[in-house]
């Protein structure tokens, strides 16, 4: 019986879902002026009811209490910030895994999970057109893709990486740095970004305490090598340590692009970290045609965008590739005992890559 329930409730919400998305052209696509903040504290009881409520009665709350506060980011009508658009095979996936509900940490805590992960990453990285050292299953790479929530986490990550790596190489060959704590070397550390970089870069910065020192670009809003090189010496020459670029092909503000053929070779010469965000744009480097911009991807440490921002898939899912995964392991490794498993030596553990458990 409990399962014809279910069945008949999917099946409910199906139909509502495909209501609400087909007559989405009739809401307006911001909420009327009575939604102020704290609106929703009136059309909720105090606290949660003692009695279980009929699932009619929670059913029609989503219209009553929800919707008028709701931004409907899926309607053709929405122009602000930038686009977010899923789609059915997206929304149908994630049926499935909310079903499934797998928590992916490690390979042994579900196989598929991982496996589906690199596999699609791999796919999603040929047909961006990126460089074979981001590929998971290349004879060649140390590199690979994983999932993250957001480009903003991406950029930390990468911040986090090039950070841990730049300390250790700076304690290796520096005979002043040896015996340093760690926070006395990161204190000197410095990162660039355009002006016209995301506010994540900074925040970024915040979380680290890496400086970040933002940069003009030229006339079109591009970030010039010239204009790096010469704040890596100056920073230098200050007794600072430059660690990482972050640049950005589709820029917040006028979906600029910097120029990664000239900055690339900048950061590798001066042992840069280099980070892409294409959190916008990357999306268009799907069509061969439109690939200009990654000239100089092959100097790349690391790249990011969000297929939920173009490419109708729903958020969150960003797309985050590096050269060396090492550098993620080594930067985020904790290795409890309680989530070691006999396959650990060979398989991919996603968890020890990103700053997630
Ligand atoms: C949207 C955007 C971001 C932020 O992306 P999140 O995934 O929301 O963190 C960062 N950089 C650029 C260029 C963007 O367009």
């Amino acid at each position: 019986m409990q399962a014809e329930e279910y069945n008949r409730r999917g099946k409910e919400m199906v139909d509502y879902i495909t209501r609400y998305l087909t007559t989405i052209r009739e809401r307006k696509v911001t909420p009327g002026p009575e939604v102020k903040p704290g609106y929703m504290r009136e059309l909720l009881p105090d606290s949660a009811p003692t009695d279980p409520e009929d699932w009619d009665c929670i059913f029609r709350d989503i219209e009553k209490v929800i919707m008028p506060g709701v931004v409907h980011w899926q309607s053709p009508y929405m122009h602000a910030y930038y686009p977010a658009l899923t789609s059915w095979p997206s929304m149908l996936g994630d049926m499935l895994a909310d079903a499934i509900n797998n928590i992916g940490f490690t390979w042994a805590s579900s196989p598929a999970c991982t496996e589906l992960e690199m596999n699609v990453m791999d796919w999603l990285c040929k047909a961006l057109g990126l460089p074979t050292f981001f590929l998971h299953h290349h004879p060649d790479s140390t590199g690979g893709g994983i999932l993250q929530s957001t480009v903003s986490e991406s950029s930390l990550v990468a911040l986090l990486a090039a950070r841990k790596a730049r300390i250790q190489q700076q304690k290796r060959t520096d005979p002043a740095d040896r015996d340093l704590d760690d926070s006395v070397v990161n204190s000197r550390l410095v990162a660039y970004a355009s002006d016209q970089a995301h506010s994540s870069v900074e925040k970024a910065g915040l979380i680290s305490l890496v400086k970040i020192r933002f940069l003009p670009p030229d006339d079109h809003f591009s970030l010039r090598g010239d204009t790096l090189k010469e704040a890596i010496q100056e920073d230098r020459r200050r007794g600072l340590v430059p660690v990482m670029l972050c640049a950005t092909l589709g820029t917040t503000g006028v979906c600029a692009f910097d120029n990664l053929s000239e900055l690339g070779p900048v950061c590798t010469s001066e042992g840069l970290w280099l980070h892409v965000d294409a959190a916008y744009a990357g999306s268009a480097f799907l069509c061969p045609e439109l690939r200009g911009p990654l000239g100089g991807i092959e100097y790349a440490d690391s790249f990011a965008f969000n297929p939920s921002k173009w490419m109708m898939v729903h958020f969150d899912c960003t797309a985050f590739w590096v050269k060396d995964k090492y550098k993620l392991q080594q930067t985020f490794s904790v290795d409890p005992v309680y989530l070691r498993h006999e396959n650990s030596d060979q398989a991919t553990d996603f968890m020890v890559q990103t700053t997630y458990i």
